[in-house]
């Protein structure tokens, strides 16, 4: 029997006969749930609609799944914080553990999706689905993008092929991985992409297909554990570029950051003046992580800059956004460089 059957025959192994698994979504706001004043307009407000409305909105998604809502905030996304996500994590870990639910569909805006999902990658403790899914046009517009993506993301929350890949984003169509996927246009519907090898499945007809394995640490194999917590590290990131004004970098060495992450340029590498001031911060306990302001390639350890000497972190292929998660999650653990180092090699 293959993998997929196998999974496919356990969960339905656990369901009564004729019950349809039980979805829960939460909701988070976004241009989802957004409005606009006309609906030819660009103009709109994101996180005004509620749960139940996206949800009598989309009454398909009600033959996929037992599907009720909760709405945890409405928000756009360019305002979630440490608060909302350690909520979020706490939320979905009790909605898949002692609540039982099958899978659960988090709407939330696109702008910082990508790092909600790799937050809660390495926070949630199941392999059941855990589909996050947004829109780039507000409800009320012209040919929104929304319902047909919450159709699809309850789609993918009841298929077996998602279970154990860890949470992924749904977004026209695609399936894309916590750990690679980014948000890489600004107004495009088709605005998400995964790492070098694309997205990972794809939902047609009401049936979600994944394609490729996840082969980074994730949820059950997550080692970083939120539930007892009411605060993150604080973690900055700094922005390189030609003629880079040490300012920022010193500012949250001021304000007693934990960790700053480089935006580098090229292979994360800094402009000099920027280099001594990490330099220091490295030395003083502030824990430095590389990263670059290349949209794709990795930042490698010991390339240009002597990592080993200077006790910084490479982020590999974590973006800037992602490492500050890793390096937020990473500090709650330890303050050893090479400990640290060690899961941005495994996450
Ligand atoms: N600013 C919005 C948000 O992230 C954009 C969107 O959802 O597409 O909430």
């Amino acid at each position: 029997m293959s993998f997929a059957l196998a999974v496919a025959v356990s969960i339905l192994a656990t369901l009564p006969l004729g019950a349809k698994p039980r979805v829960r979504i939460v909701a988070t706001g976004g241009t989802i749930a957004g409005v606009s004043a006309s609906s030819s307009s660009s103009a709109y407000t994101a996180g005004q609609v509620t749960i139940q409305t996206l949800i009598d909105a989309v009454p398909q998604i009600l033959d996929l799944a037992d599907v009720s809502g909760e709405q945890l905030v409405n928000i756009g996304s360019q305002d979630m914080n440490d608060e909302v996500w350690l909520a979020l994590s706490k939320r979905v870990n009790a909605l898949l553990g002692k609540e039982g639910y099958d899978a659960v569909v988090i709407t939330h805006g696109t702008d910082t999706m990508e790092e909600t999902a790799y937050f809660l990658n390495l926070t949630v403790h199941s392999d059941k689905p855990v589909i996050l899914v947004g829109s780039m046009r507000p409800s009320t517009a012209i040919s929104a993008d929304g319902p047909a993506n919450l159709y699809n993301a309850v789609a993918a929350a009841v298929s077996p092929s998602t279970r154990g890949k860890g949470v992924l984003c749904c977004m026209n169509n695609q399936l894309l991985d916590a750990k690679s996927v980014i948000k890489a246009h600004t107004i495009d519907c088709d605005t998400f992409e995964g790492g070098p090898a694309g997205y990972i499945g794809y939902v047609y007809n009401g049936e979600a297909h994944v394609l490729q394995s996840v082969n980074s640490r994730h949820t059950v194999n997550s080692e970083f554990d939120v539930e007892n917590l009411t605060s993150l590290p604080k973690v900055g990131i700094v922005y390189g570029y030609a003629n880079c004004s040490p300012i920022p970098m010193q500012a949250f060495v001021d304000a007693k950051f934990d960790g700053i992450v480089l935006a580098g340029v090229g292979d994360g590498n800094f402009y000099k003046d920027v280099f001594e001031v990490a330099q220091r911060a490295q030395a003083d306990g502030i824990q430095i992580v590389r990263s670059s302001r290349c949209p794709t390639g990795p930042t490698c350890l010991n390339s240009e800059v002597d990592d080993a000497k200077y006790h910084f972190v490479a982020s590999l292929d974590l973006n800037p956004q992602k490492a500050r998660i890793l390096l937020m999650l990473a500090l709650t653990k330890t303050r050893d460089w090479q400990q640290i180092q060690r899961f941005f090699m495994e996450y």
